[in-house]
């Protein structure tokens, strides 16, 4: 057995979207449980949709994501280079072969000609195949049109009596009857090669073992198998991944929050929790919350689930996203948070890692996302705003006389020794027969203008002393 090989190959075109993300997991997950190779390969060969100059954006965003690639971009590796752009000269070479075979054919009709077919054919109610003319030209007819440099592109010659037969891992063996597909391009009018023949170059030289991509490109497999065929190489493993749909069922896109990293990114998601959530949708685990390396031990490449489409669950994601930060180490969820925070409140770049650490760890099960530390520490950056009528609101006017008083009695602790204030006023209302619950609700409203929150406790710890007695004392004045 081969030393698997599996590879990521991306095209550049600006962004990363879940349906790329699930395929480099997939792979890098496959990779790492069978002690393979992870090969990061760009396929930048069209110029017109390169958005993304050197692949930097998909190399950034798999580095955040934590997949390394044991072969790539500025690693290099023994099948370098590893940039399409720069392995031109591999795919004349197969092309030169295929030709010397007879296996691929120059094809001189002009996109108005093949328009035209295309439309008979329709009227005719027959599949849109190329009809083949140019595979009939003689050799002096070739001569001419090459003479008067009409321009032409390589065809490869579909053998129609062929069956190619595949392995999916999802869906076994499939067969592709070759008498169903046209005779496709392998290169361009400029030369340059196709995406179909390049990607298939690319495999074949690289020792590709398995590829799996999305279901999008099942046709394209068809082609790319008769290609292994004509040189006499066995068929790589497929797994052609399902496409991921919305909750409505409909192909996710552009629309949908979420699709590309960089929302998910921007929004406060945890590398951690996307890479998790991305690969375990479409499969069932006990145990859903799992680090990359666990996952890769736990994933069961034997039975794959072969339904036809997968949902992407923004909620499930939250969920998976809230257990990642619940138990992310305290220092890295600092980390991720800190961002949010000092372009929210300008005075968030003076409070010091351990002062952050503290607050983000007392609020941290309020948190959806890291963005979400915004709100959840408004009341720590900004003191709130309160009238009379928010305390009348939630205190009974019986009780209000009475835990002014208690309040007033302990508040210096505070300033002297705050650890004590909280049971020191706990039990003076106990002792009054105060309810706990309105002493604690008049006490969160003055220190974060809510009634529910953290306990006051460490609310007073979260503030400093100094500080919450500033905001105690400018309630109690609100109640006089
Ligand atoms: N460049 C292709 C894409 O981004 C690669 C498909 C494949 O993995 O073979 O869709």
């Amino acid at each position: 057995m081969h030393k698997v090989r599996v590879r990521f190959a991306p095209s550049p075109t600006g962004m990363m979207h879940l349906g790329n993300v699930r395929a480099a997991l997939i792979n890098y997950v496959f990779a790492e449980q069978k002690q393979g190779t992870f090969v990061l390969r760009i396929e930048d060969t069209d110029a017109q949709r390169m958005f993304d100059p050197q692949a930097q954006n998909i190399i950034e965003d798999l580095a955040w994501l934590g997949l390394s690639y044991d072969e790539g971009p500025h690693i290099g590796g023994p099948y370098a280079p590893y940039y399409q752009s720069e392995r031109t000269h591999l795919y004349q070479q197969q092309q030169q072969a295929l030709a010397e075979k007879n296996a691929i054919y120059r094809c001189f009709c002009t996109e108005q000609d093949l328009e035209k077919k295309r439309l008979r054919q329709q009227a005719l109610k027959m599949p849109p195949r190329y009809d083949r003319t140019c595979m009939h030209l003689t050799p002096d007819e070739i001569d001419r049109l090459l003479s008067e440099n009409t321009p032409f592109i390589w065809r490869f010659k579909c053998d129609h009596n062929l069956s190619v037969t595949i392995t999916d891992l999802a869906h076994g063996a499939i067969t592709f009857n070759m008498g169903n597909f046209s005779d496709f391009a392998i290169t361009r009018q400029d030369g340059s090669f196709t995406f179909i023949f390049a990607n298939f170059v690319d495999d074949l030289l690289m020792d590709i073992t398995h590829i799996f991509r999305g279901e999008d490109h099942l046709s394209n497999t068809a082609n790319q198998a008769a290609l292994f065929h004509a040189v006499g190489a066995a068929l790589p493993i497929y797994w052609h991944l399902p496409i991921l749909c919305n909750i409505e069922g409909k192909k996710l896109s552009k629309r949908d929050f979420g699709f590309s990293l960089r929302d998910l990114k921007d929004a406060g998601f945890l590398p951690e929790a996307v890479a998790n959530y991305v690969s375990i949708i479409g499969a069932s685990f006990k145990e859903e919350i799992m680090p990359l390396n666990i996952l890769a031990a736990n994933f069961n490449f034997d039975n794959i689930n072969a339904s036809g489409r997968i949902t992407y669950d923004i909620e499930k994601l939250k969920w998976v996203n809230k257990s990642w930060i619940v138990r992310y180490e305290p220092e890295k969820l600092t980390t991720q948070c800190r961002p949010y925070l000092e372009q929210a409140y300008s005075h968030a770049k003076n409070v010091d890692d351990k002062k952050l650490i503290q607050l983000l760890q007392i609020i941290k099960t309020d948190l959806t996302t890291t963005a979400d530390a915004v709100s959840a520490l408004e009341f720590y950056f900004v003191a709130p705003q309160l009238a009379a009528e928010d305390i009348q609101a939630c205190i009974p006017e019986a009780s209000q006389k009475s835990l002014l008083r208690v309040i007033e009695e302990h508040k210096n602790l505070l300033i002297t020794n705050p650890t004590e204030f909280t049971p020191a006023v706990k039990l003076a209302a106990k002792n009054n027969n105060i309810p706990l619950k309105e002493l604690f609700w008049f006490l969160r409203l003055a220190l974060m203008g809510k009634t529910n929150g953290p306990g006051i406790a460490e609310l007073v710890d979260m503030l400093g002393g100094a500080e919450a007695l500033k905001r105690i004392e400018k309630m109690l004045q609100l109640v006089d």
